[in-house]
């Protein structure tokens, strides 16, 4: 969601990696964005004309932006072999384009979490994310500066602590989120989640850990699926 700090967060691991010695390569796919805070590899807004392709079609700034991103799509083969070659310069291998190991991200602001509704939408939308793009996901609650993630780790291990915490409000809304909890605690079980700030840098070293795990996860679980599909 806007504002919950994925342009910080990117940010930090782009510092996190180069202090490490381990510098990324870095892909900005935001074609709207007006400053990338951190040097881009290779940036959309190199390729594609946002609102030029706003104008020429006709479009408002989201379907400018979803455009934009589809024109790119069709040259991303160019993409995966920039990064090949990265690949083979830094190891002396070459991989096949299908063989990068693939995990989404989904950065969510703990500090405008503390609401249960607003959680638990916060919630289904992760949880969407991960049904559209079926890969292995990772949750990061950011801000843990301001507050401690502990209250939503533990509404999602204690049923009914987040029930209690809904309690405290009556209306229809409350009522279909108590209905949703129940849904959500199976998309529960199976999730990463890491407490982490994105401008102090805590809880870095633990989500590089769950990173590693979850591109195990992709190698056992998610490629043999993607190689029938593909
Ligand atoms: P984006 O829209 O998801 O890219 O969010 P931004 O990275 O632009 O961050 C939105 C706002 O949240 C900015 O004012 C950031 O400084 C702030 N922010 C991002 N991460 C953190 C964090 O870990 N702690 C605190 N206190 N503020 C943060
Ligand atoms: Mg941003």
């Amino acid at each position: 969601m806007a504002g919950s700090g994925k342009t910080t967060f990117v940010q930090r691991l782009n510092a996190h990696l180069h202090t490490k010695k381990s510098p990324p390569y870095v892909i900005n796919l935001d074609p709207a964005v007006h400053e990338v805070p951190f040097p881009a590899n290779i940036d959309i807004r190199d390729t594609v004309n946002y609102k030029e392709v706003m104008k020429q079609y006709g479009l408002g700034p989201n379907g400018g932006i979803v455009t934009s991103l589809n024109l790119f799509a069709t040259r991303f083969d160019q993409v995966m072999k920039f990064i090949e070659k990265k690949q083979y310069n830094h190891h002396g291998f070459t991989p096949e384009a299908s063989s990068f190991p693939c995990v989404v991200v989904y950065v969510m602001d703990t500090s405008r979490s503390v609401n249960p509704v607003t959680f638990m939408s916060n919630m289904l939308y992760a949880c969407s994310i991960l049904y559209k793009t079926k890969l292995p996901f990772i949750v990061i609650m950011n801000k843990t500066d301001i507050i401690d993630h502990s209250f939503a780790v533990e509404w999602m291990q204690d049923f009914e602590v987040f029930q209690d915490a809904l309690n405290q409000e009556t209306s229809y809304v409350s009522n279909l989120t108590r209905s949703m909890s129940l849904v959500l605690d199976e998309f529960y079980t199976n999730l990463r989640v890491v407490g982490v700030s994105a401008v102090t840098g805590s809880g870095l070293d633990e989500f590089f850990v769950q990173v590693a795990e979850a591109a195990k996860e992709y190698e056992t679980d998610y490629r043999p699926e993607y190689e029938r599909l593909h």
